[in-house]
């Protein structure tokens, strides 16, 4: 049956990539590819006809040149963990979506090399511990590393808590596989330390969100095992102190993995809704900040043992008014779960509007302060404040709600104008409205609202030139006319 009422051809795709996936490679059961319409937040919901799931890059090229001849877009999908709506198909069913969570093996890893060749559906956590057995380490990690796929986190450029030290996936993938939009391979793989052939494709497609390209595997680069590692947690007046303890740090060692600031009322939503977490500081403080340092051998400065100095000579001028070292992996892993729950914790809250963003490193203290007390100014009886990556300038800004407004409502009709408020005192102070999750659905029309003209000249021409049917993710990241059936 032909799919007329949105005038695109979903029955005749399933037909052409019916003789090369196998069953389990089709899902046309509601019940089955319900789960995957909506987003993590639930912010975001979507319909499709059907769910494709190839096993190799093969079938992967098949669909996509069945895609193009049928006019049919294609929504790629991983852990579907964006907070974006980034992997949320159209609400018209115009898309069906193409989910790599099948192609999950570690074709090769090379401790010596310190790489490791993965494919698109291998889920962060997975990789970590193929890296491990062979006593090597994929660094990058967040929250969601028990949904998240390397294709995701390649095609968002994710960051996550240990960019101050490693960078986001722009800096740790070696090469990229990739199906284009007419179907071609693009083979990266081979992970050339030098290649100057023109325009990189690799990098293109890190951050693409599905746009330019399906994320087939990537060559991955890892780092030397843990051999000693050190988690603290230490209380400051200020997030300007924050980051004095940071520069220090910076100046003793280049040990320090991660530097997370939270306020004290994410650690008491943690502590009042996520079970069996504990303060690990005695006494109310303002601020809050965890710290990683780590290190690849057994001789030398023990991480502890710099962390200790840090903070002893911090405590001395007064930059920290407590602190503490994790006794044990166990309570350092604590620490590490207060962290990774605010998110969760948060929903406990009531309606809040979240905004990942980034200005440059020695102005976020500044600018959380001030623009939490401009956002509570000009929207009464909303709550805002930030927490996440001071390191990297990057902090998770968050507006509740008044309390008491009806959920729906608010999300409507007050949401939108306070976004465009935080991003437009964002874009004043030199920064991004999207530091690590992506544009997706959820920022598109802020990013043309607010990009420059030369970034959105650019984004689109791209866009247009690499998918000229627009058939791959249509409708994230940039706009484009959806090509006419027959065009
Ligand atoms: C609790 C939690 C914590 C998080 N913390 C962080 C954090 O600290 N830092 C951070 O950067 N992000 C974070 N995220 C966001 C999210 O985990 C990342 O964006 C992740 O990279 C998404 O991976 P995924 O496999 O779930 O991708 P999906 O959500 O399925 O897709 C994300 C985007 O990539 C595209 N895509 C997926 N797979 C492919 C592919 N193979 N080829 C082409 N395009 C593809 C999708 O179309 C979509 O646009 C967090 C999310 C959650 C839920």
């Amino acid at each position: 049956m032909r799919n007329t009422s949105i005038g695109l051809d979903v029955a005749g795709l399933l037909e052409r990539v019916g003789g090369v996936l196998d069953p389990r490679g089709i899902i046309t059961d509601a019940e089955a590819i319900a789960p995957w319409l909506d987003d993590w937040r639930g912010r975001w919901h979507g319909a499709a006809a059907a769910i494709l799931a190839p096993r190799s890059t093969d079938e992967v090229a098949a669909i996509v040149k069945a895609a193009a001849a049928t006019r049919v877009a294609l929504v790629p999908q991983g852990g579907n963990t964006s907070m974006v709506g980034g992997a949320t198909p159209p609400p018209d069913g115009s898309a069906v979506i193409l989910s790599l969570r099948r192609m999950n093996r570690v074709r090769h890893l090379d401790p010596e090399a310190g790489l490791a060749v993965a494919e698109a559906g291998v889920i962060l956590a997975d990789l970590q511990a193929a890296a491990e057995a062979v006593d090597r380490r994929f660094p990058l990690t967040l929250g969601a590393r028990g949904s998240a796929t390397i294709g995701g986190l390649v095609s968002t450029n994710a960051g996550g808590t240990q960019v101050l030290r490693w960078g986001t996936m722009r800096g740790l993938v070696a090469g990229v596989e990739a199906v284009m939009a007419d179907g071609s391979i693009h083979d990266g793989t081979t992970a050339l330390k030098k290649d100057n052939r023109g325009y990189s494709l690799d990098q293109l497609l890190i951050g693409a969100e599905g746009t330019l390209g399906i994320v087939t595997a990537a060559t991955l680069r890892l780092a030397p095992a843990i051999r000693q590692r050190a988690v603290a947690w230490a209380a400051v007046a200020t997030p300007a102190d924050g980051l004095r303890l940071l520069r220090r740090f910076e100046g003793e060692s280049d040990m320090v993995e991660s530097f997370e600031l939270l306020p004290a009322e994410s650690l008491a939503a943690v502590l009042a809704h996520i079970p069996g977490t504990r303060a690990p500081l005695t006494g109310a403080h303002p601020w809050h900040v965890l710290i990683e340092a780590v290190s690849g051998r057994l001789d030398g400065t023990a991480p502890t043992e710099m962390v200790e100095g840090v903070l002893a000579s911090a405590a001395a001028d007064e930059i920290i008014a407590d602190a503490t070292i994790a006794a044990s992996e166990a309570q350092g892993a604590a620490f590490w779960r207060i962290r990774d729950s605010i998110s969760e914790s948060e929903r406990a809250l009531g309606p809040a509007v979240q905004h990942d963003i980034s200005v440059p490193v020695s102005a976020m203290p500044t600018f959380m302060i001030d623009a939490a007390k401009a956002c509570e100014a000009r929207f009464r009886g909303t709550h805002a404040s930030g927490f996440g990556h001071l390191g990297d300038g990057n902090v998770h800004f968050h507006v509740r709600a008044p309390a008491g407004v009806d959920p729906a409502r608010w999300y409507a009709e007050d949401a939108p104008d306070i976004s465009r408020f935080v991003h437009d005192l964002v874009t004043g102070a030199g920064g991004s409205i999207s530091a690590e999750h992506g544009i997706g659905q959820m920022k598109r029309e802020e990013l043309a609202r607010l990009a420059s003209p030369a970034r959105m000249m650019a984004l689109r021409a791209i866009k247009q030139a690499l998918d000229p049917l627009n058939i791959l993710n249509p409708g994230k990241l940039v706009a484009l006319a959806p090509a006419r059936p027959g065009q």
